[in-house]
């Protein structure tokens, strides 16, 4: 594919005039610090945005800016000199650094919090399947621990799992996980999820109907069929799956390459299992990723 901004001639890659001035446009934005987002808004009426969607310009934007080609090469002539490139190439990395900034920043505030789930019930022994407790070695250091330490052994940093969050919060920031690599397939699971869920709830429901009954009795009438589905409920948990489902398919409407931050991702998150030698992250269709320690 020829890349926008050139068209093929005689077997040859030149200019496409009527795109020039729109890529020279979008550079020189850059390079005033415009964001990705305040581009498009100013630029929604190009021709090379236009019939795609929100999410897609943003890619189209990022890679834009990116493309080295457009500095000119044995193939591609030259639309943008490198003194720009290289200015835009600066303005996109302390955005980078900017947003990493505060996505630290705002980590570091709500870790140990009780607002913070992720770190308040969400961690366990990969080992026995208990919650891990945190422990003050001294002002600079935390260490979450197995209860059963002297057993399994398995212990944690908050500076380790700190980092670990930050690497997986990358991973789903660069698209580098399936959990975000076909968006539609994703929420198409989750609601699957939530429709499981809700026949849960009216089952649950239908017992609540029968409350007459013994309950006993009325596992034995329905038999073994019954006696399993019941195993697989649990009300608690109900409520706060269909919660994340809920706030995450909410999340997901908008453009979520450039909204990946810790809410959206305490939302995906079921549980982190910590091993000897590793870190598991377990999302909430299921999904897993487990890291070294
Ligand atoms: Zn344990």
């Amino acid at each position: 594919m020829i890349l926008t901004g050139y068209k093929l001639k005689n077997g040859i890659i030149i200019v496409n005039k009527s795109l020039l001035e729109e890529i020279k446009t979008i550079f020189d934005l850059k390079e005033q610090g415009y964001s990705n987002k305040e581009i498009i808004k100013n630029c929604n009426n190009f021709k090379i945005l236009k019939d795609l969607t929100d999410n897609y310009k943003l890619t189209k934007i990022k890679n834009m800016l990116k493309e080295k080609k457009y500095m000119g090469n044995e193939i591609y002539p030259k639309i943008i000199d490198e003194q720009t490139f290289y200015k835009v190439q600066k303005v996109i990395d302390e955005e980078k650094n900017i947003k990493e900034h505060k996505m630290k920043a705002s980590l570091k505030k709500s870790v140990g919090t009780k607002e913070y789930t992720i770190f308040s019930k969400n961690i366990k022994c990969g080992k026995c399947n208990k919650n891990l407790g945190l422990i003050v070695i001294n002002k600079e250091s935390k260490k979450w621990y197995c209860s059963n330490k002297v057993r399994d052994g398995i212990n944690i940093t908050q500076d380790n799992l700190e980092q670990k969050i930050l690497h997986m919060l990358k991973l789903l920031k660069d698209d580098k996980l399936k959990i975000y690599e076909v968006k539609e397939g994703k929420i198409r699971k989750s609601l699957e999820t939530f429709e499981s869920m809700q026949i849960r709830k009216e089952f649950l429901e239908e017992i609540e109907e029968n409350k007459y009954m013994e309950l006993e009795r009325y596992l034995a009438f329905q038999k073994n069929i019954v006696r399993e589905k019941y195993k697989m409920i649990n009300l608690i948990n109900y409520e706060e799956k269909t919660e994340k489902i809920k706030s995450f398919i909410k999340n997901l409407k908008e453009p979520l390459y450039e909204n990946i931050n810790e809410n959206l991702f305490e939302n995906l998150l079921n549980r982190i299992n910590i091993y000897k030698k590793s870190i598991e992250f377990e999302f909430i269709n299921e999904e897993k990723y487990k890291m070294k320690l």
